[in-house]
Order: structure tokens, then C-alpha cells, then sequence
């Protein structure tokens, strides 16, 4: 019979000096000629010599990676791909769920699926969400511990949608139905309505990260009694402008296309081109999103969670935000005027401000020395900024008053385990990248530390304690880059505060000082040229930042003069964003000068945000830490938390830049394989199934310190060396995963024992 037969999978080996192996397809086979393969979506003549046939696992594809008879980076390329084609868009890696972006709806979602998945254990039915979001149910109902699911992948993978389907099976499948699992569900829609946007990546895309904690009454029953939410990091500097083909945040569009007509007088409304904060990017609608039905959505969901009479507030704010932006200047002798004062009177109107005191600070900046009183004009430039600054602050703070709203509303006092599932911006690499993309590629560095530490390091380490001879597996522990980024003193971002909190230094000095403390750190990249960049290599690979607004952006200050004016405000919701707990109000005592006298305008971590640190221009100031101090707390904090969890992991994979159906881009979902340790953490259970295989082992294990470990260990290694010889890999690594688990519980109540003896 011919080997290759048409419809035959085979590897191909291209000829060339990089060796790369493809799966082929044959088309047609010339008994003395070269058969005729289908590669990577081109049709080839090949030589017989490079093609070698695929074992018949890899060839049809299995639902856990780690039952794949070969496994290398192709292989588990080409069973994502023939998955992929068939509409399979989950598969396992173990207890890690991949997940490649359908861009399609699937009927896979209903309730009857639901009700398969309920109760069922985790291996039993195709791999699914479902299948994750059961096994946290059933975990915290087993253990009264709280569990988390980490959902990574890049801008458009899928993270959001994902956090959504674990929400609505929690939901479905809890055996209460109460007022605040619905609130908990209309979360989303005003979450996404205020914090997701338009990007070239996305229609949808999320503009901050969240974690969400569905609190579970897991001694009476299991119901869900409520639900906590942290976000972090919203991209600000959206509001003001976007680059070309992106829109503003989708709540703006949703405002103008669906407010009735009272709403559209009171807030002075006018078409989507009248507002330049939305106009210039030329992009002002999306194919397949209705705006105005969507505002009707965002206003039962503002109902359901009992928004009241704040609804109205958060619309003038947006309005106030739109005609702020349209807000002009001229020169005017001395310094900035303003060109449109009706405009600016609306603004006044909408957030309850004196418009000629509000034109005055967009103008002038008055500032208190010694109790001395000066006022200084502002250039063209500094007026606009200052426009920009208000409008960025004003939606930074009304954000996370949002989210603290709903948190408040959702969460439940009693102190219960938790299902938390963490939907982050993945790893981002730009033409242009800046602050924003330090921080958000710092978390994920974090992130990836937390799955290394969780997957590979700490069982490799128990093996060394235990004896066990063990020839460690290679990951790429990137400590070394968390701590070029973190570690104090000298740490990036410890740097950045230093120069942030020195009023004479410039994004130069700060860059300066990057280069000489860093300039022989293996992670980090001293340009040839004296342009003004810096280089990090991340674990997902290295990253060029301009540093140009960093020291800007690290201090996020908001003038104490506009303060205090938006503290006077008579909107209630405007006074509440900007008033200051008196509490921290400190005594001016300032060495750092200008600087310490300004508020840090923040929108990220948990809880900060609304209740603004404020301070008085009459010599009161309050030193709150910087954007990215804030941050590396409240990634810290998260960490920890995540770490107190029984975590799960979902890797979500985009399949094509183009956003299509049925298309898989071998490049770019190799390159997320890559950095998403998928292949590490195959490499990984190869790695462990070769050592309890080798036939030395006996020999290792000897110097175990536990007889009863070593009997069943050798038992278990003899049965897999049975099943290798007949073939059978999915019961191969099936023994193999036993075998850990008897470490693990051998050294778990080794542990135990240890600690008892103790106390
Ligand atoms: P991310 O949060 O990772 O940036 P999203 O979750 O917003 O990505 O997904 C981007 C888009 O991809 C969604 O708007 C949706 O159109 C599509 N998508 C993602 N996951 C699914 C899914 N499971 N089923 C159908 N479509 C999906
Ligand atoms: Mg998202």
C-alpha cells in the first residue's frame, strides 16, 4: 500500500538553512516522482526524502496536547489548526485551557451544554470553559478555598469573552437566583460601555484590566451572594484623542446616538462630528454595533444596579467631557483667552461650576508661596493642555467611581470563598510604546512569574528536597526582568519616582539615570544611538520605549488651583470626584517644591480612584504615590491574592489579525504558543515523563528518603513502560500524571507531618 496515499498527514522538512518542520497534506502521490503536498495553504512538488508520515494522534488531533505521540512546537500547531477547522475551539495542555478565538458564534453555549458540564470532573468531556468554570465550582465546594482563573492573551485573543461565559455558567449553575447575581451579570455592559473602545486589534476592545471575585456561600448551599471588582490601569489619554481607525470610549457614541430628545437639550447634544474629542480620529461608528440600542441596554443595566439619580450625573459629566474638548483659545496679550465662552458656559452648567472661574483656570494658574498669591498666565499650548488634563481626569475618576459603585453594590459583606477570574491586557509591543505599556508589560512579566512559579518551579524544587535526582527543565525565569523593573532601590520604576518627585529633572535626566544603573543588566537595552529610547527584554521579547512623557505621565498631577475649584462644585457627583478626605490632608513641609504641592490624578488599583487626595493652594499638600508606585501595590496585592487561590489558567489565542472565521496564521499563533510558555510547559511533562521512563531511574530514586514513594513510583514506571511499548500515549501520560500526583501527596503530608511536629 502507498504510504502516502492522498488525504495522508505528513511532516515536511523544507530545504533551507533554518530546519522548520510543516504539516503537509498529500494531494497526489507519483509512484516514482515527487508526491504533490498541501503546506501551510500552498500547494508544493516535494521530495520524497523530506516528508516523514505523522503518527496518527498528531494527525487527527486529541483533546489533551499532552497525549500527542510527538510534541514539539509544530505538532502542537497542527492540532490547535485541525481543532480549529472543525470548529474544536478549546483544547487541553493538562489543566490549562486553550482557547482559540472563534471569531464566529458557536452553538456551544447554550443550556444544555451547561447542563452537561455541571458537576462533571475536569478530563471527563471535551475540553470546554465550561469545563474550568465547573472545576472551580466544585474545588471551592470540596475545599471552602477560594479559587481564581487567570485568563491571559493578547488585544482581540478572546480574555473578555471568556470572563463572561465563566460569569454566566456560575450564574446558570448556581442553585439560587437573587437580585444580585443579575446585577453582578449588568456589570459587564456598563463596564464595557465605559472602558472598552474601538482599536485596530478589537471592535471591543478592554481598556483596563479586572478582576472580578464571585463570592460563593459555600457553606449553605453554594449559591453566588455577591461579587467584588478591582479594576487597573485605564488608558486615559483615549478620551482626549485616538489614533486613526479607533474610537473614543463606546459610552460617548452610545450617549449621542441614543439619548432622548429632553437629554439632548439639557446636555446640549449635538451629532457625533460636532465634538472634536471625537471627530478627528475619522472613525465614528462600527459595522455590526448598534449605538443606540446598546444606550438603551446601558440604561436597564444602570437600573438594575441602582444607579438612580447618579444616571443623570454620569451623563452631564460625559456631555461636560464633550463640549470641554471643544472648549478653544487665542492669544490674548500676556497669554491664553478663550475664543468660545458659550462653550465653555456649557461645560460650567453641566458640572456645576462658575464658568468665569472655570475659564479663569483654564487660562491662568494661581499658585500660594509663602501666603503670597501669584497668578500666571498660561501660554496656547499649557491652556490646552490644561483642557485636555481636566477632561482626562474628570472620566479617570468618574470610571472609578464606577466601578466602586458596583463593587459596593454587588459585594457581600460576609467574609466567603471565592471564584476570581482576572481578565488582563496581554503583552503589548507597539511602533510606539510608552509608560502605559512598561506598566501593562511589567504585569504581565508578573503574571507569567506567578504560572512559572505555579507550573514548573516549585514541584522541581520539591523533587531536589526530596531526593529525587532531577535534571531541571528550562523555563525562562524572568526574575531577572521583574526585578530591572521593580526591585527597590534601583529598580525602573523606583528611578522614575525618584526623578518624578524632583521638580528640575526632565525625561533626559530620568533616562540618564536608566542607562548608567542599568547599562550591563543582561534584561536591559542601551541604545547605539543617542535617541531617546530604552530598551526591556521581556520573556515575550524585547520592547523599545520612548521615554518621552514618562516623568508626565509617573506623576499624573492635577494643579491644586482646578482643585479646588472642582471641589466647590454643586453637581454632587463632580464635588464627590474631586473632594478631598480631610484626613490626609498633610502640613506643607515640602523639600521637592512644585511638585509635591500637586494632586495625583489616578484611576487604577484597587479602591483608589474616586475619593481624590486633595490639598488646598493655601499651603496644604498631600504626597500619594506615583502612577507606577500605585500600580506595583496593586499588582502586588493581586498577586498575593492569586497566589492564596487554587488558580486555573486559559490561554486564549488569536487565530488572525484579520478577525476572521476559520483562519489560522501559523506565524503569529506560533509566537503566542511561544510566550504564553505553552511549549514549556509541554517541554516540561516530556521532560518528567523521560525521567520516571529511564531505565537508571531505579538507581535515582534510591537516595529517596521515603520506601513507600519508591514502591509505587517503580510500580507506576513499569506500567508506563508497558504502555509506551504498546502505543497507548493517552494512558502513558495518564500514569505519568499519577506519578506526580503521589509525590505531590507524599510530600503534601510529609509537610503536614512536618508542621505538626512543630506546633
Ligand atoms: P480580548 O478581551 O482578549 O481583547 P475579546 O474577548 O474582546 O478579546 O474578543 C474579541 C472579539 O472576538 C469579540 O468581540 C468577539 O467578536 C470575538 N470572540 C471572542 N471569543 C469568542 C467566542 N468564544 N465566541 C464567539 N466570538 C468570540
Ligand atoms: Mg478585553
Amino acid at each position: 500500500m502507498d504510504p502516502f496515499a492522498p488525504g495522508t498527514w505528513v511532516w515536511y522538512t523544507p530545504a533551507g538553512d533554518k530546519p522548520s518542520l510543516l504539516p503537509a497534506q498529500i494531494l497526489l502521490d507519483a509512484p516514482n516522482g515527487d508526491p504533490v503536498v498541501s503546506a501551510n495553504g500552498q500547494d508544493l512538488t516535494v521530495p520524497r526524502s523530506s516528508l516523514r508520515l505523522m503518527d496518527p494522534t498528531n494527525a487527527a488531533g486529541v483533546e489533551d496536547m499532552i497525549t500527542l505521540a510527538e510534541l514539539h512546537e509544530a505538532a502542537l500547531f497542527h492540532n490547535l489548526a485541525v481543532r480549529y477547522k472543525r470548529n474544536e475551539i478549546y483544547t487541553f495542555t493538562g489543566n490549562i485551557l486553550v482557547a482559540v478565538n472563534p471569531y464566529q458564534a458557536l452553538s456551544m453555549y447554550d443550556l444544555e451544554t451547561v447542563r452537561k458540564y455541571k458537576g462533571v470532573m475536569l478530563g471527563e468531556l471535551p475540553p470546554h470553559v465550561f469545563a474550568i468554570a465547573n472545576q472551580t465550582y466544585v474545588s471551592l465546594g470540596r475545599t471552602g478555598k477560594s479559587q481564581c482563573v487567570v485568563i491571559s492573551g493578547e488585544s482581540g485573543a478572546g480574555k473578555t469573552e471568556t470572563t463572561k461565559l465563566i460569569l454566566s455558567y456560575l450564574n446558570q449553575t448556581s442553585p439560587t437566583h437573587s437580585l444580585v447575581q443579575e446585577q453582578i451579570l449588568d456589570a459587564s455592559p456598563i463596564l464595557e460601555a465605559f472602558g472598552n473602545a474601538k482599536t485596530v486589534r478589537n471592535d471591543n476592545s478592554s481598556r483596563f484590566g479586572k478582576f472580578i471575585e464571585v463570592q460563593v456561600a459555600y457553606g449553605t448551599g453554594g449559591g453566588i451572594v455577591g461579587a467584588r471588582v478591582v479594576e487597573y490601569l485605564l488608558e486615559k489619554s483615549r478620551v482626549i484623542s485616538q489614533s486613526s481607525d479607533e474610537r473614543n470610549y463606546h459610552i460617548f457614541y452610545n450617549l449621542i446616538a441614543g439619548a432622548s430628545d429632553d437629554e439632548r437639550t439639557q446636555l446640549h447634544l449635538g451629532p457625533v462630528d460636532s465634538f472634536l474629542y471625537l471627530s478627528k480620529s475619522g472613525c465614528t461608528t462600527i459595522a455590526s454595533v448598534d449605538d443606540a440600542a446598546d444606550f438603551k441596554l446601558i440604561k436597564e443595566s444602570l437600573h438594575t444596579l441602582k444607579f438612580g439619580d447618579h444616571q443623570k450625573s454620569l451623563f452631564q459629566v460625559l456631555a461636560a467631557i464633550l463640549h470641554l474638548g471643544n472648549v478653544s483659545f487665542q492669544e490674548a496679550g500676556d497669554g491664553a483667552g478663550i475664543s468660545s465662552m458659550d462653550t465653555v458656559k456649557i461645560v460650567g452648567k453641566l458640572t456645576g461650576l462658575d464658568s468665569d472661574k472655570l475659564a479663569n483656570v483654564l487660562t491662568k494658574r494661581t499658585t500660594v508661596t509663602r501666603g503670597e498669591t501669584f497668578v500666571t498666565p498660561l501660554s496656547l499650548a499649557q491652556a490646552q493642555d490644561s483642557r485636555d488634563a481636566l477632561a482626562k481626569a474628570f472620566y479617570g475618576r468618574m470610571f472609578s467611581w464606577i466601578v466602586k459603585f458596583i463593587s459596593d453594590t454587588t459585594v457581600s459583606k460576609q467574609n466567603l470563598p471565592f471564584v476570581g477570574v482576572l481578565d488582563i491586557f496581554g503583552f503589548e509591543d507597539f511602533a510606539f510604546n510608552s509608560f502605559e505599556q512598561l506598566c501593562i508589560n511589567f504585569a504581565n512579566e508578573r503574571l507569567q512569574y506567578f504560572f512559572n512559579q505555579h507550573i514548573f518551579k516549585l514541584e522541581q524544587e520539591e523533587y531536589q528536597k526530596e531526593g529525587i535526582s532531577w535534571q531541571t527543565i528550562d523555563f525562562v525565569d524572568n526574575q531577572t526582568c521583574i526585578d530591572l523593573i521593580s526591585k527597590k532601590p534601583l529598580g525602573l520604576l523606583s528611578l522614575l519616582d525618584e526623578e518624578s518627585n524632583f521638580p528640575k529633572s526632565t525625561d533626559q535626566t530620568c533616562l540618564n539615570k536608566f542607562h548608567q544603573t542599568h547599562e550591563k543588566n543582561g534584561c536591559y537595552v542601551k541604545p547605539k544611538t543617542a535617541k531617546m529610547i530604552f530598551g526591556v527584554r521581556h520573556y515575550a521579547g524585547e520592547v523599545i520605549y520612548q521615554i518621552e512623557g514618562f516623568l508626565e505621565k509617573n506623576r499624573d498631577t492635577i494643579r491644586p488651583d482646578l482643585m479646588d475649584l472642582l471641589a466647590t462644585s454643586s453637581n454632587s457627583l463632580v464635588s464627590n470626584l474631586f473632594k478631598a478626605p480631610p484626613e490626609e490632608i498633610q502640613p506643607e513641609e515640602d523639600p521637592r517644591g512644585a511638585i509635591g504641592g500637586l494632586r495625583r490624578e489616578s484611576s487604577l488599583g484597587p479602591g483608589k480612584g474616586a475619593p481624590a487626595k486633595s490639598a488646598s493652594v493655601k499651603g496644604k499638600t498631600s504626597k500619594s504615590p506615583t502612577i507606577g508606585a500605585q500600580f506595583n501595590t496593586s499588582l502586588a496585592e493581586l498577586i498575593s491574592t492569586l497566589a492564596s487561590c487554587e488558580p486555573f489558567f486559559v490561554r486564549c489565542i488569536k487565530p488572525n489579525s484579520q478577525k476572521l472565521p476559520g483562519v489560522m496564521d501559523r506565524d503569529l499563533v506560533l509566537a503566542q504558543l511561544r510566550y504564553s510558555g505553552m511549549l514549556e510547559t509541554i517541554q516540561y511533562q516530556l521532560g518528567i515523563t523521560k525521567m520516571f521512563m529511564k531505565s537508571n531511574l531505579d538507581a535515582t530514586l534510591e537516595h529517596s528518603r521515603s520506601s513507600a514513594l519508591l514502591t509505587k513510583i517503580k510500580k507506576l514506571q513499569a506500567f508506563a513502560r508497558m504502555l509506551k511499548v504498546r502505543k497507548e500515549y493517552k494512558k502513558l501520560w495518564g500514569a505519568v500524571i499519577c506519578v506526580q500526583k503521589v509525590i505531590r501527596v507524599h510530600l503534601a503530608r510529609k509537610r503536614r507531618r512536618k508542621y505538626l511536629r512543630r506546633v
